[in-house]
C-alpha cells in the first residue's frame, strides 16, 4: 500500500537548497493529515552530513542515495536514483520544487513511474473525504486557479513554487537516515560536464533575500537600476524587478518577480516604477512589509503596499539612500 509523504531535497555542492527545506514544511502538514511520515530524499556524492538539517525541518526519515555520478545534477542518474527510491518505497505523495532542477527530472519520472503530475502547485492540501492529495496551480495566465487530483494513480506527484510554502522548525536534530545502494554504470552518465560556470557569488537569490529592492518599467532604463543597487548596497538588500523591465533586457532574469518569475517573501519589499500588475503582485504579495513608490496615485501596487510615497523614484531613491547611509 502507498504511504508517506516524500521530498526530493535539492543540494548544491552538498548545500541544501532552501527550496528543500519549504518542501518539508508542506509535507509536514500532509503527513501529519494522512497519520504518515515524512520521508527526504537526498541524492549526491558525500551528502549523507546534511541529514540533521533535515531532520530539524520536519523530515522523520531520511533516504539517502550516494555515488561520485551523483556529484552534479545530471537528468539520466538523479531520474535513476529517484526512480529506485520511489520503486522501493512505494509514496503516497512526492514533491520536487519547481526549479530548473525539479522541473526537468518531476516529468520524466512522472513518465517512468505512469504516474500524474502537476507542475508548479502554490498550494497542497488533502481532501478531508478522499484522502487525495488536492493540488492547486494558477492557470489561464493566472486568472483562474485550477485545483487538480490524481485519483487512480499513486504516487500523487507535484512541484511546488519555491518561496511559496512555509518551512518548519522541529526540536530534532536526528533520526532515521537509510542509505539506498543504486547500481550505476557507465551508460547512465549520457553527458560529459566540462565546466561549471558559476553565477555572481555577491549575488544572493532573490528569494532567499531578507530586503528586496525591485524597479519596473519607471525606473526607464537600465541605469536605473545603478541606483537601485546603490540603494541595495546600504540595506544589505538585492535587486529585483518586474518583467517589464527583464523583457526591455535592462537586468537578468532571475531577478524577475512575479508568476512567470520567482515567488519571494522578504521581510521588505520596495517597489520603484512598478504598476502593481497581477502577474506581478503574485509573486511579492505575501511579503512582510511593501513600500511602493510611484509617480501615479492610483496605481494598483498601492492595494497591497503597507506604506506608499507618491512621487518621482529619480528624487526619491537617491533621497532615502542618502538619508540611510547617514544612519
Ligand atoms: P508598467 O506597468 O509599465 O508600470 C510602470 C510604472 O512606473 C507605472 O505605474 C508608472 O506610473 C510608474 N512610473 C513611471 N515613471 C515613474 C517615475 N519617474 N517615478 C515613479 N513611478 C514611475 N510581470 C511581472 O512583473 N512578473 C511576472 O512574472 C509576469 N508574468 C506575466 C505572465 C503573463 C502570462 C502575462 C500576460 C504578463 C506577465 N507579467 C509579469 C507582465 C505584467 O502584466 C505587467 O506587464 C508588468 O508587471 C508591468 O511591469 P511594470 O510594472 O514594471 O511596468
Amino acid at each position: 500500500m502507498s504511504k508517506n509523504v516524500f521530498v526530493f531535497i535539492e543540494q548544491r555542492d552538498n548545500k541544501i537548497q532552501k527550496v528543500g527545506i519549504e518542501l518539508l514544511g508542506i509535507a509536514r502538514q500532509l503527513a501529519d493529515k494522512l497519520g504518515q511520515d515524512v520521508v527526504g530524499m537526498l541524492v549526491g556524492e558525500n551528502v549523507k552530513g546534511e541529514t540533521g538539517v533535515l531532520f530539524k525541518h520536519g523530515a522523520d526519515k531520511v533516504i539517502v542515495v550516494e555515488d561520485p555520478m551523483l556529484k552534479e545534477y545530471v537528468t539520466e542518474p538523479y531520474a535513476k536514483a529517484i526512480y529506485e527510491v520511489i520503486k522501493a518505497n512505494d509514496p503516497e505523495i512526492v514533491l520536487y520544487g519547481a526549479t530548473s532542477i525539479g522541473r526537468d527530472l518531476a516529468p520524466r519520472l512522472a513518465a517512468r513511474i505512469h504516474t500524474g503530475l502537476t507542475a508548479d502547485c502554490t498550494k497542497l492540501e488533502i481532501d478531508e473525504e478522499t484522502n487525495n492529495l488536492l493540488m492547486t496551480r494558477p492557470a489561464f495566465g493566472g486568472n483562474l486557479m485550477a485545483t487538480i487530483v490524481c485519483e487512480d494513480f499513486r504516487p500523487q506527484m507535484a512541484t511546488v513554487r519555491p518561496g511559496v510554502m512555509q518551512s518548519v522548525n522541529v526540536d530534532k536534530t536526528d533520526g532515521e537516515v537509510i542509505e539506498q545502494q543504486v547500481a550505476f554504470t557507465d551508460a547512465d552518465m549520457n553527458v560529459t560536464i566540462r565546466e561549471i560556470a558559476k553565477h555572481d557569488n555577491k549575488k544572493k537569490d532573490i528569494t532567499e533575500a531578507k530586503i528586496l529592492v525591485s524597479g519596473g518599467r519607471g525606473l526607464g532604463g537600465p541605469e536605473g537600476f545603478d541606483e537601485l543597487q546603490k540603494l541595495a548596497d546600504v540595506l544589505g538588500a538585492e535587486v529585483s524587478s518586474s518583467r517589464a523591465a527583464v523583457d526591455s533586457g535592462w537586468i537578468e532574469k532571475d531577478r524577475q518577480v512575479g508568476q512567470t518569475g520567482k515567488t519571494v517573501r522578504p521581510e521588505l519589499y520596495f517597489a520603484f516604477g512598478i504598476s502593481g500588475a497581477i502577474q506581478h503582485l503574485a509573486g511579492m504579495e505575501d511579503s512582510d512589509l511593501i513600500i511602493a513608490v510611484n509617480k501615479v496615485e492610483d496605481a494598483p501596487i498601492y492595494d497591497v503596499a503597507d506604506l506608499g510615497v507618491v512621487g518621482d523614484l529619480n528624487a526619491v531613491v537617491p533621497k532615502l539612500t542618502e538619508l540611510i547611509k547617514k544612519e
